[in-house]
């Protein structure tokens, strides 16, 4: 069968595209390597307790707001069911040594007032932090549903996180409060772009949820939408080759043997590993190169617990830093983990579960990065790889442990390290978020949907802003190229 469309993984990026076109009459088919859909948006439980893959709360989700009015535009709203964290401090920040909690609050007054509860002679530049990322956020308005160009991101794009926030206020604590929650994109010190930062925290200062029954739920209602439309979402097909003939890719190769054809083909996943797949002259070696090249974000460690009380009854994350400085966590080997990021899961028959993530260097895995373990392959590491993983869990759970002791009562847990995403989702190097931005080439990081071939275009977290909010944001740049974006923004914005 010819599709009109083939896109390549069922991660968000592949999900929403599929969903978008598929709403828009194409004839859709979403090809995935593992054997369930949803890549790093995929929830599942283990004894007892759900745990989410990747993703832990999203943002500006409140009616009117951006990422729910695409939704709503996708008629599944109703299939979500989603809880509100706490609008006075759904984020809370921890350093050792002091006692003090800084909390993010919901909507931007309330979120100036409760840290300048903390900080009241920084009242104003606070006020100026705000001023200064709703200004930058503006230079996005497809963020917020608008057309815009992008010489009008010119003047910011260069910017620095580090920077930005040092040049608002001198007060040291106040710097790395507003940046502590840098792990959520591998916040590096003179690298991070600030329109990286100020995206994201503006979409969770907007408002900040959580899903109830794990991210399955979006995943499932994506799927649906593609298959009332009539089109399919195949699991465990593997993409191993597209073959450039004439100009167009001609045929989509899977690992069992199957053979595909389609109009247009979007890759969902890695952009380097896309180049790699194809099979043309098209792509030059110097292009080929500059995907090659790209650095990557840190990997994750992630420690999954499953626990018969909640561990707390804040509605909240934690980010619990072992210094106070939150840029100098990458270097904490000695004292790692220089940061966990603590997020709890709701209720699932009787049990809680809680996520604790940090972040541990593909590098240090160096030593099975030839082994691979998939759900088809299962291989075992041996017993070093299990003990090294035992000793880093242990760190997490002490170092949790010093702020809330029940995280020692677990009924069970288990790790992932980069390796396991690395397997299961295909991220390189089991990279967190992709391709890691950098202010001072912003531009050699800027990767375009559409390719020197031009029936393949690319989406999904590496070419703009990864996370749910920046990854749907870039499938409707993917699909403008089919829709037109004004026509697909006029039905966004339609009576919602
Ligand atoms: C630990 C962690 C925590 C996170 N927390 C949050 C959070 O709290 N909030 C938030 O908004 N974001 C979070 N993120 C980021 C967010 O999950 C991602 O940015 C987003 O889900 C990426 O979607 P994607 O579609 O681009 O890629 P992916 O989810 O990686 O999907 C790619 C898909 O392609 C498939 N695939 C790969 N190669 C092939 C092939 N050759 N053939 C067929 N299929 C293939 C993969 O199996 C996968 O299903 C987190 C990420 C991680 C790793």
């Amino acid at each position: 069968m010819k599709y009109d469309i083939l896109i390549i993984g069922s991660g968000l990026g592949g999900l929403v595209s599929g969903a978008i076109l598929s709403k828009n009459g194409f004839n859709v088919c979403v090809l995935e390597k593992g054997p369930k859909p949803g890549g790093c948006l995929q929830s599942y439980i283990k004894d007892g307790g759900l745990f989410e893959t990747g993703v832990h709360y999203i943002g500006s989700m409140s009616q009117g707001q951006t990422l729910y009015k695409i939704l709503d535009y996708l008629g599944i709203i109703p299939e979500l069911s989603l809880k509100q964290l706490d609008v006075n401090g759904f984020d809370r920040i921890r350093f050792k040594g002091d006692s003090t909690e800084y909390k993010y609050a919901q909507g931007y007054d309330n979120f100036i007032d409760t840290l300048s509860s903390r900080f009241p002679e920084e009242h104003k530049n606070i006020e100026e932090y705000c001023r200064i990322l709703k200004n930058v956020c503006d230079k996005f308005p497809l963020y917020k549903l608008y057309n815009g160009n992008f010489v009008d991101k010119l003047d910011v794009i260069e910017l620095d996180t580090y920077t930005e926030i040092a040049k608002i206020t001198r007060n040291e604590k106040l710097r790395n409060v507003l940046a502590a929650t840098n792990p959520l994109y591998d916040g590096i010190k003179h690298r991070t772009p600030f329109y990286i930062h100020a995206l994201i925290m503006n979409s969770y200062i907007e408002s900040a949820w959580r899903f109830n029954n794990g991210g399955n739920e979006l995943v499932n209602a994506l799927i649906n939408v593609i298959k009332q439309a009539g089109g399919t979402t195949l699991t465990s097909k593997n993409v191993t080759k597209l073959v450039e003939e004439g100009g167009k890719i001609a045929k989509i190769y899977t690992e069992d043997g199957d053979v595909f054809e389609a109009n247009n083909v979007i890759s969902a996943i890695h952009p380097s590993q896309t180049v790699n797949l194809v099979e043309t002259k098209m792509f030059r070696p110097v292009f080929r190169r500059r995907f090659a090249e790209f650095k990557q974000t840190v990997s994750p460690f992630v420690v999954n617990a499953v626990l018969k009380k909640p561990l707390y009854t804040e509605n909240s994350n934690y980010y619990c830093y072992s210094t106070d400085n939150v840029w100098d966590y990458h270097n904490a080997k000695d004292a790692w983990p220089g940061v966990v990021s603590i997020f709890p899961t709701l209720e699932h028959q009787g049990y809680y579960s809680v996520s604790v993530l940090s972040n541990y260097a593909y590098e240090y895995l160096d030593k099975w990065h030839n082994s691979y373990s998939t759900y088809y392959k299962k291989s075992c590491r041996g017993e070093d790889y299990e003990d090294l993983k035992a000793q880093l869990s242990d760190k997490i759970i002490d170092s949790v442990s010093e702020i809330f002791p029940e995280i020692k009562n677990n009924v069970s847990i288990h790790s992932m390290t980069g390796l396991t995403y690395r397997d299961h989702i295909g991220a390189i190097n089991g990279s967190f978020y992709g391709i890691s931005k950098d202010h001072n080439d912003p531009l050699k990081t800027f990767i375009l949907p559409q390719t020197k071939i031009p029936n393949l275009f690319f989406t999904g977290q590496n070419l703009n802003v990864h996370g749910v909010y920046g990854v749907t944001i870039t499938s409707l740049i993917t699909c403008s190229y089919f829709i037109g974006i004004n026509n697909l923004l006029y039905d966004i914005q339609r009576e919602r």
